[in-house]
């Protein structure tokens, strides 16, 4: 990158122009040369200092969720302030921050009658950066409505440590909120890619005393194993709702967590869930979604299904970081892979392709 004439030429001024991961079309995601956004009077410019790449973002790869032809892509921003609006207030340049991959406006009706994921009364509204602005995979990001999505990192916590809070941790723990979990509650979690994981550390918090685990991934059941899960189950090697509704005794869980996004597991939450149990839908469905009406207990059976899209804001962050800094869960061992943001192409292979037990990538501008 050559500067030749710099916009600004006070000291620590960002520079013009930065690299970026840009949607070009399906199939295709390219590391392009972007300007460094200007800032306006809500926004604040975050130089990235880590981000990662999420399954939503392959989903935009594949070409599965659209986006518009380039856009920058990632929703998961931890950096520093490096500008900030004329009405941004609380924050200092030169701080260290994150931002949730939902940023709310914090004033629309939505957002005060605290459904912030749908802001603006829009189908994920919430959802800006990397969906409908352009997001973190950058050395530059913009924050919309900055004073309601700046969080500032405690001294003690290093990048990767909070790196899960924007998104991956939030909507992890979210489904353990939305299934109302109860001390001494028995609960299933199907999925243990990054977010189920998250599901089930968030599930120990909550007071779950049993937690039952299904992927098919040895490795990432041997992970959910030293989260918290007591009872990890292969799918390969046992029908797992039989094997729930064994390790019940019959009596099914009181709360499901679908964590994946798939016909066979949001029936199977159905399945093992006891009569007036809960489902907690975290996956991206796609296609068609039908309820067999015997595991729905032809509409009988008291269950509440609930879906839920991350969770963002400032204090949201807060919350997320203070269980970090409070040592009561630790998420570093979910990222297992490292690279450069001018490999970030390499990394997005990687990720896509679920190769060398990957849970995580931390891109580093
Ligand atoms: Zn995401
Ligand atoms: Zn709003």
């Amino acid at each position: 990158m050559t500067l030749a004439a710099p916009e600004r030429p006070s000291a620590g001024a960002p520079p013009r122009t930065m690299k970026a991961a840009v949607f070009v079309a399906p199939a295709r995601i390219e590391l392009q040369e972007r300007p460094v956004p200007s800032v306006g009077p809500r926004d604040a410019l975050m130089r990235i200092t880590t981000t990662t790449i999420c399954g939503t973002d392959v989903h935009i790869l594949k070409g599965d969720y659209p986006v518009r032809a380039g856009l920058i892509i990632g929703h998961e921003p931890v950096g520093v302030i490096a500008a900030l609006g004329a009405a941004v207030t609380g924050f200092e340049i030169g701080q260290r921050v994150i931002a949730g991959a939902i940023t709310p406006c914090g004033q629309c009706y939505t957002c005060l009658d605290g459904t912030h994921s749908q802001c603006g009364g829009k189908l994920m509204g919430g959802w800006k950066l990397g969906n409908t602005i352009d997001g973190c995979q950058a050395e530059y990001v913009l924050i919309p409505d900055a004073t309601a999505n700046l969080t500032p990192i405690p001294d003690h916590l290093t990048d990767e440590q909070v790196l899960m809070c924007p998104d991956i941790m939030s909507t992890g723990f979210a489904g353990a909120e939305s299934g109302h979990i109860r001390i001494g509650d028995v609960v299933a979690i199907f999925a243990q890619g990054p977010i189920g994981l998250c599901a089930t550390v968030g599930a120990k918090l909550m007071g779950a005393t049993r937690i039952i685990v299904v992927d098919g991934s040895p490795s990432r059941l041997a992970m959910a194993k030293s989260l918290g899960a007591d009872l990890a189950i292969d799918f390969h090697a046992e029908d797992p709702v039989a094997a729930i509704m064994a390790a019940t005794d019959g009596r099914g869980v009181d709360v499901a967590i679908e964590a994946l996004g798939t016909q066979g597991t949001f029936e199977s939450c159905l399945r093992v869930l006891r009569p007036g149990g809960t489902l907690s839908s975290l996956g991206v469905y796609s296609g068609k979604l039908t309820l067999p009406l015997d595991a729905f207990a032809a509409g009988l059976g008291d269950h509440t299904i609930i879906t839920t899209l991350c969770r963002g804001g400032k204090e949201r962050m807060r919350r997320l970081m203070s269980v970090l800094e409070t040592s009561q869960a630790d998420l570093r061992p979910l990222v297992t892979h490292r690279f450069p943001l001018d490999r970030i192409v390499e990394a997005y292979e990687l990720f896509a392709n679920q190769r060398d037990g990957v849970l995580k990538v931390a891109i580093t501008p």
